[in-house]
């Protein structure tokens, strides 16, 4: 589903190399988690993926499903079937949350080559959506990210990543403190969303997040690398005794 090779990235704005060599294959219908110490580059990672301004590709590659990301428009990404939902989501001020999931489902569809969905139909499947994702049907009428709780925000992400039906999501939750309750929501979402065709990247600091979402692999990145890669007992073992162990396993 993601195949990423030798995948290389510096800082435009300063001669800082971030990323030395991520190698990073997702099977469809698995979830991979990254985990690693804080300024290792997990979130560069996914900036890069996702086409933001300000990194640059010096070496390396980055596919899904056979199709070169790094050469897309980040729109083009979004319709290609990659989905990124980040630390810190955009409040919108004016923008009815139901508009802005339509227009998005509506500017996916059409990249697709697909018919725009109808506002009837449209409020019928977000309804559902919703529903099955116990995101009460206020949420959707306010503007987007407006005042939500942390909670709202979680469930609102959840709802755009349930939308817009992607084949890959990357989840990037490092630091964003995310309560227990919160981090079940992300949880609960991700599970829900699990499926064959679908291929999940979480990024987390949180071993707790890994105890409700349960990975199938989990990689531990340090210094724009992924240096140890096994199955959920590598959280635990980061959980137990933090990275020093395996950064002195790995040097
Ligand atoms: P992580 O998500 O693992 O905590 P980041 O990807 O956020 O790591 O950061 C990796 C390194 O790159 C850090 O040393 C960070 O300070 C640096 N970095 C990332 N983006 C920028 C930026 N826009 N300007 C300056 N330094 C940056
Ligand atoms: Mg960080
Ligand atoms: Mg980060």
């Amino acid at each position: 589903m993601l195949s990423i090779k030798n995948l290389h990235v510096k800082l435009e704005e300063e001669d800082k190399q971030i990323l030395k060599g991520v190698d990073l294959e997702i099977e469809a219908g698995k979830v991979h988690a990254i985990m690693g110490p804080n300024g290792s580059g997990k979130s560069t990672l996914s900036y890069v993926l996702s086409g933001k301004d300000g990194y640059e590709v010096t070496d390396g590659s980055a596919h899904l499903e056979g199709a070169d990301v790094l050469d897309m428009e980040p729109e083009e990404r979004a319709a290609a079937g990659l989905f990124l939902a980040f630390q810190y989501p955009v409040e919108i001020p004016g923008v009815g949350n139901m508009t802005f999931l339509r227009t998005a489902v509506n500017a996916q569809r059409k990249a697709r080559g697909q018919e725009e969905m109808s506002a009837a139909e449209f409020l019928k499947v977000v309804r559902a959506r919703a529903k099955e994702l116990k995101i009460d049907a206020d949420m959707l009428k306010r503007p987007v990210n407006v005042g939500f709780s942390g909670g709202e925000k979680k469930r609102n992400e959840i709802l755009q990543m349930a939308m817009l039906e992607p084949k890959m999501c990357i989840l990037d939750e490092t630091d964003s403190g995310l309560d227990v309750d919160a981090m079940k929501l992300v949880a609960e979402g991700v599970n829900a969303l699990r499926s064959e065709g679908r291929g999940f990247l979480v990024i987390t600091h949180y071993q707790r997040l890994l105890d409700h979402i349960k990975p199938d692999v989990v990689h531990i990145m340090s210094d724009g690398r992924i240096i140890k890669t096994g199955g959920p007992e590598l959280a635990l073992e980061v959980e137990n005794n933090g990275y020093a162990d395996i950064l002195a396993e790995v040097a």
